[in-house]
């Protein structure tokens, strides 16, 4: 039986991470100090005898606190909600750095394969658009988003040179919005908190006038395509990315299609017929980037991937989940 690390396994993407892998036949240990996770969205494995959960916060531990040898390592800790990771900004820093540094010295360790959650926040406020990964792009390092950014870019750094230096097997994910059940209701971010507002008959919080863009993937796409490029031996990796010109392997993975967030809230709105909400326009949070949209040309070379879900089939189940969850209970 292989068994997996999951770093942040009680969060949003690693609770279904942490279920795709049991489903799997795996067994897997997840870690993670509950800043943004919640118990709650393990009770539907907790009890299977191949999980395991420390709660533990990952710029605490040490790789030998965590019993191997794993054969997989996934690097998911850190909170991702900038309402979360402006709230404890040098926290999100050091876990960002810190959470993968442990990770890859436990990859290093028992000769495991590694996954890193990285994010289209690489790219900043892009000056090119689609963004695709040959963007090394345009991050301020002094603002309010630069904890998360500016870890997350550390972060991959520390993955390109742990494969350079020590020959892990690593691989990086630029992870382009995902949303999804067991989303936490006061995570803060754009979908949980538009269909919370709907489904309370709140006002829906557009900040700015709503014409910023993003590109928005249901999670059961990305954790399929986690799982495909995990699947990828090292020498079809190292191949692959030098033929593409890219010094360490890393891929975008999102939903192309591209919607304004006022688009998105009319969306909502439009499943919830029922709704009273009304839009308000509150401040946009400075550097706020203005368009994202992901160029998926070489996650589908390379997995044969592509997302599946359209954002009102997705948008559909996440608002049964949150009515089902948080409204109705
Ligand atoms: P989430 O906030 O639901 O999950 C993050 C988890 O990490 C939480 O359970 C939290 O408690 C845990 N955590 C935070 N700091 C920790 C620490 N110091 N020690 C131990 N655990 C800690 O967010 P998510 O959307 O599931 O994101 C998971 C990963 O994917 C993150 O690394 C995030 O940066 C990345 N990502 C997500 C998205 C997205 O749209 N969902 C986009 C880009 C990148
Ligand atoms: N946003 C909004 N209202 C909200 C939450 C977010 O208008 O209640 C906007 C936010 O300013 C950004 C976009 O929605 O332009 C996506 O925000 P989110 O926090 O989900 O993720 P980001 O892509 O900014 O990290």
């Amino acid at each position: 039986m292989k068994k997996a690390l999951v770093t942040g396994g009680a969060g949003f993407l690693g609770s279904h991470l942490c279920e795709r892998l049991l489903g799997e036949g795996y067994e897997v240990v997840a870690v993670d100090n509950l800043y943004t996770g919640t118990r709650e969205n393990l009770t539907a494995f907790a009890a299977n005898p191949g999980f395991t959960f420390v709660e533990a916060d990952v710029t605490e531990l040490a790789p030998g606190d965590l019993t191997g040898p794993f054969d997989e390592v996934y690097a998911l800790a850190c909170p991702a909600s900038p309402a979360h990771y402006q709230a404890r900004p040098i926290f999100t820093t050091l876990t960002s750095i810190q959470g993968v540094l442990l990770c890859l010295d436990i990859a290093r360790r028992d000769g495991a394969r590694l996954l890193h959650a990285s994010t289209s926040e690489i790219y900043g406020d892009p000056l090119v658009h689609p963004q695709e990964e040959h963007n090394w792009g345009n991050v301020n390092t002094i603002g309010i988003r630069s904890c998360y950014d500016e870890g997350k870019r550390v972060a991959e750094t520390l993955v390109a040179d742990y494969i350079r230096v020590y020959d892990v097997d690593a691989r990086m994910v630029r992870i382009f919005n995902t949303y999804g059940p067991k989303m936490h209701p006061q995570d803060g971010r754009v979908i949980s908190n538009f269909v919370m507002q709907a489904l309370r008959n709140e006002d829906i919080t557009i900040y700015g006038d709503g014409s910023q863009t993003r590109s928005f993937q249901y999670f059961e796409d990305l954790i399929t395509a986690f799982r495909k490029y995990m699947a990828v031996e090292k020498s079809v990796i190292r191949s692959f990315f030098t033929a593409h010109g890219l010094g360490a392997p890393v891929i975008n993975t999102g939903n192309p299609g591209e919607y304004t967030i006022r688009a998105l809230a009319e969306k909502t709105l439009e499943l919830l017929p029922e709704s009273t909400s009304k839009l308000v326009f509150k401040p946009l949070p400075s550097d706020d980037p203005k368009k994202r949209k992901p160029d998926i040309t070489l996650a589908k070379e390379l997995l044969d991937w592509e997302p599946k879900v359209p954002l009102a089939e997705g948008l559909v189940k996440t608002i049964a989940y949150f009515r089902d969850r948080h409204i109705n209970r």
